[in-house]
């Protein structure tokens, strides 16, 4: 699984055959593109532990959603493009004010399958996202997905697999501890992004790797899980994925406990890769917020992977969150996609659940290809301006870029603490 993607990272042309652009293809790729740490439990509170005294929130109504504002692009870069476009200027001040929340990279996979290491730069083929490239792109934090591929069922071995990635990233977090920290609440990701520190939050994807059982999901839970996607490409015993025959017609009677316990535990359940009956399942059955951390709109690319409107519509009554997928087949169905074709989703999710519930999940080092003008970490500057160029507000930008992904994570908390 993991050869198929280097490939395709180091030899884009090479990638392309390859890939060909078969819906088989690329559905095999995005799932062959995700792997899944673990730690002691000391260790990771030690990783989690506040920095230095922050300065307390101003009373703007947005400091929740700020950091300290430095913007890092090189000189030349910033005078280039200011000079060139007024807008720049505005748009820098905004980016790296905001806290900057992707919602899915899959970099634990290439970090435990490959050795990768997120400490030095890397080249765009490389991979995609590493530290500092997420503070040149002014990424104050993700979730890295845990990735469980489906074919290790539901057995020991994927429960394994999800603890050693957890491990393996909690460990390069401990070496890098000046730098970024592994991050557990919203509150921890507001601390890290004023210290100029980048956050990591781990998801599970899949909820095969549960093994069907609310003590495994709270073991997880414990080692810093704060989400779960319900399935990857295929449905298991207890939930429906998008990518395969419905066994239950969504979540069974095992899978709405699941999602209660889920609640429970101050997890968030992921929908995406799940059919559109256990989207609704869960929905029914959550009292808290559920997210998409990668999915895009369907009403632009017809794909099973992506939310239509009607599920838009519920996300926003469920107070919830879909974060755009920058994958080029979820983004364009037919041609190659541009970072104009993100803004699309974007906007077109904004315009149909509300932009507070618009978020960004890039699926970087998940899949092999992104948008022309899209290409890693660094290039998360230009979407902000190509939303300010398009009408938001920076109230509305704030949000989309990170404020409403602050906003589920506190509401699943505050969800734990209170029964169902
Ligand atoms: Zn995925």
């Amino acid at each position: 699984m993991t050869a198929p993607l280097r490939r395709a990272l180091t030899a884009p042309s090479f990638a392309a055959v390859l890939l060909g652009g078969a819906l088989l293809g690329s559905l095999l790729l995005e799932a062959g593109c995700r792997r899944a740490p673990d730690a002691h439990p000391s260790a990771a509170a030690g990783n989690a532990a506040p920095g230095p005294t922050a300065p307390a929130d101003t009373a703007r109504p947005e400091a929740a959603m700020l950091d300290s504002g430095t913007v890092v692009l090189p000189d030349s870069q910033q005078r280039a493009l200011v000079k060139n476009d007024s807008l720049w200027q505005k748009a820098l001040r905004v980016h790296y004010r905001a806290i900057v929340f992707d919602g899915h990279a899959d970099t634990p996979t290439l970090m435990a399958e490959e050795g990768y290491d997120i400490g030095p730069r890397h080249a765009p083929a490389e991979a995609h996202l590493d530290l500092p490239r997420m503070k040149t792109g002014g990424l104050d934090a993700v979730f890295f997905s845990i990735y469980v591929p489906s074919y290790l069922g539901e057995g020991r071995r994927a429960g394994a697999r999800a603890r050693r990635l957890i491990r393996v990233t909690k460990r390069q977090l401990r070496q890098y501890a000046g730098r970024a920290a592994f991050a557990t609440s919203a509150g921890e990701v507001r601390r890290l992004a004023r210290n100029g520190k980048r956050a990591v939050l781990l998801g599970l994807e899949g909820g095969h790797a549960l093994a069907a059982s609310e003590d495994t999901l709270r073991a997880f839970a414990q080692r810093g899980i704060r989400y779960v996607t319900l399935t990857h490409i295929r449905s298991h015993s207890w939930a429906d994925a998008a990518t395969d025959t419905l066994r239950h017609g969504g979540l069974s009677e095992k899978g709405e406990a699941l999602v209660r316990a889920m609640n429970d535990a101050g997890v968030l359940a992921d929908l995406s890769h799940v059919s559109d009956s256990t989207f609704y399942d869960a929905l029914r059955v959550s009292r808290a917020p559920v997210i998409l951390s990668h999915s895009s709109a369907r009403a632009l690319t017809p794909n099973a992977r992506n939310v239509t409107d009607d599920m838009l519509r519920a996300l926003s009554e469920n107070d919830g969150l879909v974060m755009i997928n920058f994958y080029d087949r979820y983004v364009q169905q037919d041609t190659t996609p541009a970072l104009e074709d993100v803004l699309d989703h974007i906007d077109h999710a904004a315009q149909v659940a509300g932009v507070e519930h618009v978020g960004l999940g890039s699926d970087f080092d998940g899949v092999p290809r992104l948008p022309a003008g899209l290409g890693d970490a660094t290039r998360l500057p230009w979407l902000t301006h190509g939303l300010l160029k398009r009408g938001y507000t920076e109230e509305d930008v704030y949000k989309i870029l990170g404020g409403n992904a602050l906003r589920v994570l506190e509401a699943a908390e505050e969800a734990a603490t209170k029964p169902g």
